[in-house]
């Protein structure tokens, strides 16, 4: 007999907890959209990730060092569309509503990355698309550790 101990407490609830418990809003533009509008709403929406979306599925994303990276490398902002900047497709690492908030953490630590989209699948004419229905952070995931740690 053992089952009671915090620890086991704490991993029975990790292994419980889904990512829509814990999914928070994404923040979504069209690859045509221009770096420097791209910034404004990485201000606006304070975010570090924005999800890079075409005819409304996922195609890229894109980050605070993207933006870095292609002004300290001279590219006009007012010019570039976010879409030829952002990590693409099929290169996104996703996580799904149902998955639990341990494996979408585990995907971020191995990864490296930030955020992950939340998508659902969609099947047309044998291709597979993603729309995106959520995002996960580093601070999703770190509130629920708060909560959990304040239960
Ligand atoms: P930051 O740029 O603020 O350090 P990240 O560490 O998340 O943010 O991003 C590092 C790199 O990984 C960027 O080039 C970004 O486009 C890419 N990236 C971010 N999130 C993902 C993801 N979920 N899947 C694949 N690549 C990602």
């Amino acid at each position: 007999y053992s089952g009671n101990k915090p620890v086991n407490l704490i991993s029975e609830r990790i292994h419980s907890i889904k990512v829509k418990d814990i999914k928070g809003i994404p923040v979504v533009v069209e690859e045509q959209t221009t770096l420097y509008d791209a910034i404004v709403t990485l201000f606006l929406e304070d975010v570090g990730t924005m999800f890079i979306v075409s005819n409304g599925y996922l195609a890229g994303v894109v980050s605070r060092k993207d933006f870095l990276r292609n002004i300290m490398g001279g590219t006009d902002i007012n010019k570039v569309p976010v879409g030829l900047i952002m990590t693409r497709m099929p290169n996104i690492v996703m996580t799904y509503s149902d998955e639990t908030v341990l494996e979408a953490a585990i995907k971020i630590i191995e990864h490296e990355v930030d955020s992950l989209p939340v998508v659902e699948k969609v099947e047309t004419e044998g291709r597979e698309y993603y729309k995106v229905v959520g995002k996960v952070s580093k601070t999703n995931i770190t509130k629920l550790l708060v909560e959990l740690g304040r239960q």
